[in-house]
């Protein structure tokens, strides 16, 4: 009748999955896909209860008979059935399946001789008769606690649990099929009106009263050597690549997951080809990576059960989103929507290189993705000091506080006993993006014993540990760290997302290596060189004697000498950029990085002149185009040895789009006349070398004074951009070094900022400041071109907001850039 629905007829006959159930719609689609699936049926929600009646009971053996082309009973080729229920949606609290359904004790070892084994089947048959003792045929549960506790072997419990009913149960279990049939529909639907399954439905929200369907599947007896039953995953959790991932068990399959972890898939004896031709079918017809169940009959393969896999590995979802949009099964744009920036971060992450022989020591919850080795520290103060030394440290606390920012900052790792995702722990490193494990238990910190303890095991204050914020691992020892290669397939996704953003993404890197390994990573260009860093190290004495000279001539001699390395610098910097944009910032040196600490000039002449330079707020001070007001041939020589370096390498063919860039510029006047030194060292550049260099000249946007005067500005400035570190600490009056480690870390906790500003550009106050400069700028100069260039580059969120600015381009470290890249396609689309 219409209550008995085989497998691939329910959608013919108009009913969905309120009707067939998850499972009942799954089997319909498998079917209508041409895969080869288990025979059996659904008895649709509304009518699934008329299965509890014994003629509805004989129809559907009869009909899985039929289905499957086998006879229960028939010694030679057996069947069995198993009951099982499903619901519209996948919830959690569903009656277990009951199967060996049509078994009776007179032919039960017929069975086991064709299976070649007894336990299996014994185990399943006794926790049918568990149930349909206690929800179909009254038996006391203590009754059968009872019996389930004191005997052993599961053949001895079956033989227990039968004489059990007969004495306890309000009828025999019986032997015909359909009658079994039909109690264990009782069963199951009694076990799903129990009030601790309706408690279950009410904890997730669903109706009380939820109807399920019931399906009633061919169990298909066979040798153990020619069948079982396994599971499978379309993709390699690792690569990504299409490549089913599982493993199958011999013989007949239990309601536990069983104890050993099975074959691996290519010791099917069919063959591996029908089960990659099922995920692939279903992978296209489901858009996402999938998983199945299925049973091995004949050494063939027929699938029980399948579905998009819930939580699928980040790489498989890479790939797979790749691969559909390759075939024309997805678009473009629909695959770069699939991932989004903090994935693409999440695979640019290095990991822990694991061969096998690690000492664990703990899990915990996988906090923030990455991977760290270091020295085990159990206080912040003791983070900072090691770091201070070039220490990598781990720090390990039962939990962090505000306080312990500072700490956690410093070190390469945070490890913590208690908390969860969302603990401070967990969210200071994701936003430091920095690895983290938390809430891993049985950690003990003993800081008076300078100990950690890991359940038996001590590790000492100092000892090396690693950690994979990814997986929530902690071993002991230096493991090697890889720095994971995204799957190629992110390249294509990226450059999909290329394709569709309009806002350019640029790097911030001093260095030719930093570009080499930005362009790799998609870069357009350099968006900000900071031309101080090329003296930091053993360069700094070529700054620190122009600052300190006791006269003019040893100044000018300074000069010629810092000249020179930039020459050399830039030589490279320039070859490395090639045709493309690159903005080379002349000097800003905030004085404290650059003077000798007191004590450390080379003589007290020395000492007297540093001491006369030094500042009460160096950030605030001589920096940025001041100092080049005050050292007028500061400019002119970088300015020189630039131009020069552009002649010489256009003279190999290679013309990068310069553009020179001033910065901490607050009045026009300071712009205006550091243009002169730059324009004079064009024009002295071009009549020594012939080569009139094209170049742009532009400024920063960094004190809210430039922001409100962009008008003024942009008459003497073909680009702006905008340095939001400065800006951010400038607006707020917050000092970028050091606000965070309590004023921040306060303010976060009291909820007056969700994130650091910092981090994410403060939307209403600094980026009411760069939207009303971009406004101005653009009526003073219209097209005048526009970027950032602080941290800010990089935060997907952040990009947004300049992206629906208008600006041209973001410019960050070259580790973010792949991640701007699909930040600014996601605002696009
Ligand atoms: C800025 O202030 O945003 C900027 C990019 O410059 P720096 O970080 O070098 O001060
Ligand atoms: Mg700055």
């Amino acid at each position: 009748g219409r209550s008995l629905v085989p497998y691939g007829q329910g959608r013919i006959r108009g009913l969905d999955a309120d009707e067939l159930g998850v499972h009942g719609a799954a089997m319909d689609r498998l079917v209508a896909l041409g895969l080869p699936v288990v025979p059996g049926l659904t008895m649709p929600a509304g009518t699934a209860a008329s299965l509890c009646e014994r003629d509805v009971a004989e129809a559907a053996v009869a009909l899985v008979e039929q289905l499957s082309g086998r006879r229960i009973g028939d010694p030679a080729r057996p069947l069995l059935l198993r009951l099982s229920a499903s619901a519209p949606t996948e919830i959690a609290g569903l009656p277990p399946d009951l199967a060996c359904l049509g078994i009776a004790p007179a032919r039960a070892d017929d069975l086991c001789a064709v299976i070649g084994g007894e336990d299996a089947l014994y185990e399943v048959w006794a926790s049918t008769v568990r149930m349909v003792a206690e929800y179909a045929l009254d038996v006391p549960v203590a009754v059968l606690d009872d019996a389930f506790l004191d005997t052993p072997g599961p053949r001895a419990r079956v033989e227990v649990l039968l004489s059990l009913v007969a004495e306890h149960g309000s009828g025999p279990f019986p032997d015909d099929p359909a009658q079994q049939l039909a109690l264990a529909a009782r069963a199951l639907l009694g076990r799903w009106a129990s009030p601790r399954a309706r408690r279950s439905r009410r904890a997730q929200r669903l109706p009380a009263e939820l109807a399920v369907a019931l399906h009633v599947q061919a169990l298909r007896i066979g040798p153990a050597d020619h069948s079982g039953y396994g599971t499978a995953v379309s993709r390699d959790p690792e690569t990504g690549r299409l490549s089913p991932q599982g493993s199958f068990f011999r013989g007949v399959r239990r309601s536990a997951p069983p104890p050993h972890t099975g074959e691996p898939l290519d010791r099917l004896a069919g063959g591996t080809a029908l089960l990659e031709h099922s995920l692939l079918t279903l992978e296209r017809h489901l858009r996402a990576p999938v998983s199945v169940d299925f049973e091995v009959r004949d050494d063939e393969i027929s699938l029980l059960a399948a579905s998009a896999q819930l939580r699928p590995p980040l790489r498989a979802s890479v790939c797979l989103a790749a691969d559909l949009a390759r075939d024309g099964a997805l678009g473009r744009e629909e695959a770069v929507r699939r991932i989004t920036p903090a994935q693409v971060q999440e695979l640019l992450h290095p990991q822990l290189r694991l061969t096998g022989g690690e000492e664990l020591l703990v899990r915990g919850l996988p906090a923030s993705p990455g991977a760290a080795t270091g020295a085990v520290v159990l206080s912040s103060e003791r983070a900072l000091e090691l770091a201070a030394d070039g220490t990598r440290v781990v720090l390990v606390a039962a939990e962090t506080t505000p306080a312990d920012v500072p700490g956690m900052l410093a070190s390469a790792a945070v490890l913590t006993g208690s908390g969860g995702i969302a603990s401070h722990a967990a969210v200071v490193a994701r936003g430091a993006g920095k690895p983290a494990v938390c809430g891993a238990e049985g950690l003990r910190v003993d800081p008076a014993a300078g100990t950690v303890r890991f359940g038996e095991r001590v590790v000492r204050e100092g000892d090396p540990v690693s950690l994979d914020g990814r997986t929530g691992a902690v071993y002991a020892g230096t493991l090697s760290v890889s720095v994971a290669g995204p799957p190629p397939e992110l390249s294509t996704l990226l450059e999909w997302a290329d394709g569709v953003r309009r806002l350019g993404v640029r790097v911030n890197a001093d260095t030719a290596a930093e570009v080499e390994t930005a362009l790799a990573l998609g870069a357009e260009g350099v968006g900000l060189c900071r031309t101080e860093h090329q003296f930091l190290g053993d360069r700094l004495p070529l700054i620190r004697r122009v600052l300190l000279a006791a006269d003019p001539t040893t100044r000018d001699e300074a000069l010629v000498a810092l000249e020179r390395a930039q020459h050399e610098d830039f030589t490279a910097l320039l070859t490395a950029v090639g045709n493309r944009p690159v903005t080379v910032r002349l000097l800003d040196a905030p004085l404290h990085e650059f003077l000798p600490a007191p004590g450390q000039a080379l003589d007290a002449a020395e000492e007297q002149r540093a001491a006369a330079l030094r500042e009460a707020n160096p950030m605030l001070g001589l920096r940025g185009v001041r100092l080049a007001l005050l050292h007028e041939r500061l400019y002119p020589a970088q300015a020189e040895a630039l131009f020069t370096a552009w002649a010489d390498v256009a003279a190999t063919g290679i013309r990068p789009e310069l553009e020179v860039m001033i910065p901490l510029v607050s009045l026009p006047e300071e712009l205006a006349a550091a243009a002169g030194y730059v324009r004079g060292a064009a024009d002295a550049v071009a009549a020594r070398t012939g080569v009139a260099v094209p170049y742009r000249l532009g400024t920063m946007i960094e004190t809210p004074r430039a922001a409100l005067l962009a008008g003024e500005l942009a008459e003497h400035a073909e680009f702006f951009s905008f340095g939001t570190n400065d800006l951010t600490q400038l607006t707020y009056g917050f000092s970028r070094d050091d606000v965070e480690r309590q004023v921040l870390a306060s303010y976060q906790e009291r909820g007056f900022l969700t994130a650091s500003p910092f981090v994410r550009l403060d939307p209403h106050g600094v980026g009411a400041l760069v939207a009303l400069a971009a406004e101005r700028a653009r009526s003073a100069r219209p097209g005048i071109k526009l970027g950032v260039c602080g941290e800010h580059g990089g935060d997907p969120e952040s990009i947004a907001f300049c992206d629906a600015l208008g600006l041209d381009y973001v410019s960050c470290s070259a580790h973010r850039v792949p991640v701007a890249r699909m930040a600014a396609a996601h605002h696009a689309l």
